[in-house]
């Protein structure tokens, strides 16, 4: 996969990331967030169950106590008031009674207490207390009660009354005794396991019960003797929620979705062609080879032309076909023009100084002709290389004389410089003839469309041959492009073509490899005088190293 494939997957997955966490992230939030204030109101209710009970067993422990203090006798007048009283400040009692060998004796109401059938008694507790479960009173055939019975004295409790005030549709709850598990009474959905006597039966806690869907708070009052269960069905928390998801996650995706298409906005903004030329601008993406420019007639390498090259990925190098059109349009050939001319000093100053009648030959975009800095910065590169710089060469192509009116006077100066002036790919363009008139031409190069067609009988054929002419009728120098075989060679160096280039005599090359070129003149190319094809290896179009 392409770097850029892979950095625009990369943005995508994470605008995807960004704009669904914070949905899920904060949904995952809220759910925890509502169990933990679930937990809370249950254990609030806990509490208050527990306050009742509570209050019972105080007073059960206080009747004894105040009643031993006083010295009267437990069912005396003044006993049974006190008795009456205790009643009346215990929340969940029905009756104080006051009972030897498991009988009552007398009570705080009616004598009717005194039939009271108490059933089996628990054994003492830690408290002293002991607990009977299921006591009954005549006649009242559908209601069990408790008896909690210290040192003769006890209450009677309606253990149904003990969580009455508590009953909630949503709310499971149950009394119960850690040290055996059992239920003294519960409502609704209570299950049995919750008050088993497990290893944790001495601990209150909180859990989960995910098989039976319900938050559970198990709660085991001071003492250890008593435990209180309540419990929801988790189902009231996930109905919140999704009525909480109901606006949230559309929102939430929406949000999402915003994130995601700025990331993507943002992705493409980084990946604009525009911002890639910039980027390799300002990283030295670029590089520049030389192809040879040969006399055709004595085979000799006079000179070379600058082309420019993009090293896009590590392995892909970019022609200027796929570049300096996009580079046009945004407004960014200047910059590349000036980091070619920069270049160009970098390779090939010292070169040039040995060599000051070598031509190097530069391309110039459309705007650059219309640029009043171009003539400057040519200048300043001719300066920065030092006397004896070569022979520059600045070619321009027909294209872009037709859009710029103003080329004119850049060219002037130009020239004016000592820079010699081609036109480039002559004869691709229109009203090619108006424009060896108007402007101060040295070169004209013949385009490699008319190269191809040169020894043929094509009519483009004639055409090149009518170009010349006219070119030799004006003075100018000519050059072929595009030259591949010996006999297109021949061809043009027989119609008076002094200068050639073409992967014949070489492709486009590093400037070390020029520099090994010309050093061997190794006279790729024999003009057809001498017979001869062209021999030794031909530097292959590659980057430097
Ligand atoms: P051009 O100025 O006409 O350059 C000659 C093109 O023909 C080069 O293509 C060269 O590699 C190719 N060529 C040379 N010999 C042969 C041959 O024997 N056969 C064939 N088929 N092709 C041959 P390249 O390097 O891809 O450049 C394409 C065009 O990009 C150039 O056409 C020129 O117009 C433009 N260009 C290159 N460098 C620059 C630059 O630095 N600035 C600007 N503005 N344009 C540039
Ligand atoms: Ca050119
Ligand atoms: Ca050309």
């Amino acid at each position: 996969m392409k770097r850029r494939h892979v950095i625009a997957a990369i943005f995508l997955l994470a605008g995807l990331l960004l704009g669904c966490l914070p949905v899920f992230y904060a949904l995952h939030q809220a759910r925890q967030q509502a169990i933990g204030d679930k937990y809370r109101e249950l254990d609030d209710v806990a509490q208050g169950l527990d306050r009742r009970v509570r209050n019972a067993l105080v007073m059960l422990t206080r009747m004894h106590t105040e009643m031993s203090a006083r010295g009267e006798a437990a069912c005396s007048p003044a006993g049974i008031r006190h008795l009456q009283r205790v009643a009346a400040r215990t929340q969940i009692s029905i009756a104080a009674l006051y009972m030897e060998d498991h009988r009552v004796v007398c009570s705080s109401s009616d004598p009717l207490m005194q039939q009271l059938v108490l059933g089996h008694a628990s054994p003492k507790r830690a408290d002293g207390i002991r607990v009977y479960s299921d006591a009954r009173l005549p006649g009242v055939h559908d209601r069990s009660y408790a008896v909690l019975e210290k040192e003769g004295y006890a209450l009677l409790v309606y253990p149904e009354g003990v969580i009455a005030p508590f009953v909630r549709a949503d709310l499971s709850l149950g009394l119960f005794t850690p040290r055996n598990g059992l239920y003294s009474v519960r409502n609704g959905s209570v299950l049995d396991h919750w008050a088993s006597s497990a290893s944790t039966a001495r601990a209150s806690s909180r859990f989960l019960d995910a098989d039976a869907g319900y938050l559970v708070v198990r709660h085991i009052m001071q003492g250890g003797d008593d435990g209180v269960i309540v419990a929801t069905p988790i189902a009231t928390i996930d109905a919140r929620m999704a009525r909480f998801g109901r606006w949230f996650i559309p929102a939430g995706i929406v949000i999402g979705l915003s994130v995601l298409a700025s990331v993507l906005l943002l992705s493409r903004h980084q990946l604009s062609p525009r911002n890639q030329l910039l980027r390799a601008l300002g990283k030295g993406h670029f590089f520049l080879l030389y192809q040879p420019l040969i006399d055709l007639h004595d085979g000799r390498c006079i000179g070379a032309e600058a082309l420019l090259r993009w090293q896009y990925e590590e392995a892909t190098v970019l022609l200027p076909d796929r570049f300096i059109p996009i580079a046009e349009e945004s407004g960014l050939i200047q910059q590349i023009t000036r980091q070619v001319l920069q270049l160009v000093e970098k390779d090939m100053s010292s070169f040039l100084r040995r060599m000051p009648t070598f031509r190097l030959a530069v391309n110039l975009a459309a705007s650059d002709l219309q640029s009043e800095q171009t003539p400057g910065l040519l200048g300043e590169m001719l300066q920065n290389i030092g006397p004896g710089c070569g022979q520059f060469v600045v070619e321009a192509t027909e294209r872009a004389l037709l859009e710029e009116t103003s080329a004119l006077s850049v060219l002037n100066a130009i020239r004016a410089l000592g820079i010699e002036l081609a036109i480039d790919d002559f004869g691709t363009g229109y009203s090619s003839l108006a424009y060896l008139a108007t402007y101060p031409f040295d070169i004209l190069k013949v385009d490699k469309s008319f190269t191809s067609t040169a020894c043929t009988q094509a009519v483009t054929s004639q055409v090149a041959e009518h170009i010349l002419d006219l070119a030799h009728t004006l003075g100018m120098q000519t050059l072929a492009e595009g030259i591949e075989t010996t006999e297109q060679a021949d061809f043009f160096r027989s119609r008076g073509v002094l200068y050639g280039q073409g992967y014949l005599f070489g492709r486009p090359m590093s400037a070390e490899a020029l520099f090994q070129f010309v050093a061997a003149d190794t006279r790729a190319y024999q003009p057809a005088l001498h017979g001869q094809l062209p021999r030794g290896p031909v530097p292959s179009d590659t980057p430097p190293h």
